[in-house]
């Protein structure tokens, strides 16, 4: 890197950024978990061009960079940190908009306001995110998703389900109809009382397949590290379970195939998700999720495998492992990056010590200048 004070940094920028940025910001704030430290830079671009100027400005400055979606999936290091930080928070990265079978989302459009679009647009392919709190750019880098809850042959039929029609159609025909527009509201609770009926009709059963944001995506609009702009097709994106190649680029937006629904069909399908995530995980408290990604190619899940080495509840400091969800670390407080990390390898260290699997991670660790 080289060696430039702050004062010759405000001044570059100052002469050619439209956006806002700050020198030595904390990073705590901007993560679900809390934690992080002093990022050398920090970046909120106005739009595309904003941003080109910023990459290549940094370039010619030798610092590197990495960007921040909402922070749910990373433990940053709370020291100081020798790289700078963009975030896609400005209007212009917050645009979603919908023609007929496509939605079109930039990378800044946080999931539940994604969820909440497609409710009052009546678009269907995506519900299953609610509940996961990131933004669509962090998602796709994550692919993020969930472990599908319905049986895999019926999937491989159709991306949606069928037994979703079919307890919509019966749930129609015993007179029911939902007066959900416009919920849900992030994570909030499910009412009760008519979606119930719903939900007694609809049959799912655990599958060992995933539903991933990749699964319905056409293309992905990304800026490379020198600034240029171009489209991905999905092949080209290289997804896997909880990743992609997309780390090596900025993500700007996404296009998926949908389809068209009524809205309440659309909020009844995300009432399902959400319900079946408020019965397993603590929605409200400092985590980065799953900590540890399911292991491929055994039937029993990272969370399955923390309870079973009894690890529920233990805790380092204020890191404590979920007594709900194994396969979360809570900071209870004021929890340290290296507390966690502490905790991480006692957790991989016993699972691997009783069940003879290492888990591998799911959250991104952010040390000083790298992985
Ligand atoms: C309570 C809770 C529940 C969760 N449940 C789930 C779940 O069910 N399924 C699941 O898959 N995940 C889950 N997560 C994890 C997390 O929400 C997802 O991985 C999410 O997609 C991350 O999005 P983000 O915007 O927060 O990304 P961040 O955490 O900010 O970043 C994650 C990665 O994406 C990169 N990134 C972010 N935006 C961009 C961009 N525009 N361009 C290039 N790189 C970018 C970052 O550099 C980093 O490498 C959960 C997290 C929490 C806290």
């Amino acid at each position: 890197m080289k060696v430039l004070k702050g004062i010759d940094i405000s001044r570059q920028l100052k002469g050619f950024f439209k956006g806002s940025f700050q020198i030595n910001k904390l990073l705590s704030g901007y993560t679900s978990i809390k934690i992080g430290g002093k990022a050398a830079l920090f970046l909120e671009p106005e739009n595309n061009i904003d941003l080109t100027q910023a990459v290549k400005f940094l370039n010619s400055i030798e610092i590197p960079f990495r960007v921040i979606g909402n922070g749910t999936n990373l433990l940053i290091n709370d020291g100081r940190l020798d790289f700078a930080v963009i975030k896609l928070s400005r209007v212009f990265f917050k645009e979603i908009s919908a023609k007929p079978d496509v939605l079109y989302v930039r990378a800044g459009v946080s999931l539940p306001r994604l969820l909440n679009f497609s409710i009052k647009n009546g678009i269907c392919g995506l519900e299953f995110l609610a509940g996961i709190p990131g933004t669509a750019g962090g998602a796709l880098v994550m692919n993020a998703g969930i472990r599908n809850p319905f049986q895999p042959a019926i999937v491989v039929e159709a991306p949606y389900p069928a037994c979703f029609d079919k307890a919509e159609d019966e749930s129609k025909s015993a007179g029911f109809r939902s007066e959900t527009p416009g919920f849900p509201r992030g994570m909030q609770s499910i009412p009760g009382t008519k979606s119930s009926k719903f939900l007694q009709n609809f049959k799912g059963s655990p599958g060992e397949l995933h539903l991933s944001i990749s699964d319905s995506l056409i293309e992905i609009e990304v800026m490379d590290a020198q600034g240029k702009i171009f489209k991905l097709n999905k092949d080209d994106a290289g997804f896997v379970y909880r990743g992609s190649k997309l780390k090596d680029v900025i993500v700007l937006g996404a296009y998926f195939k949908v389809k068209n629904k009524a809205a309440w069909q659309v909020a009844e399908r995300i009432k399902i998700f959400l319900k079946k995530r408020q019965i397993s995980q603590e929605m409200c408290v400092r985590s980065a999720g799953c900590i540890f990604k399911n292991p491929t190619g055994e039937n029993i899940s990272a969370g399955e495998l923390i309870e079973r080495a009894k690890l529920k509840g233990r805790s380092i400091g204020q890191a404590q492992v979920s007594d709900l969800h194994a396969n979360f670390i809570v900071n209870r407080g004021n929890a340290t990056f290296s507390q966690v990390c502490e905790l991480m390898d006692l957790v991989q260290n016993k699972v691997k010590q009783d069940c003879g699997i290492k888990l591998e991670t799911e959250v991104e660790i952010w040390n000083s200048r790298g992985l």
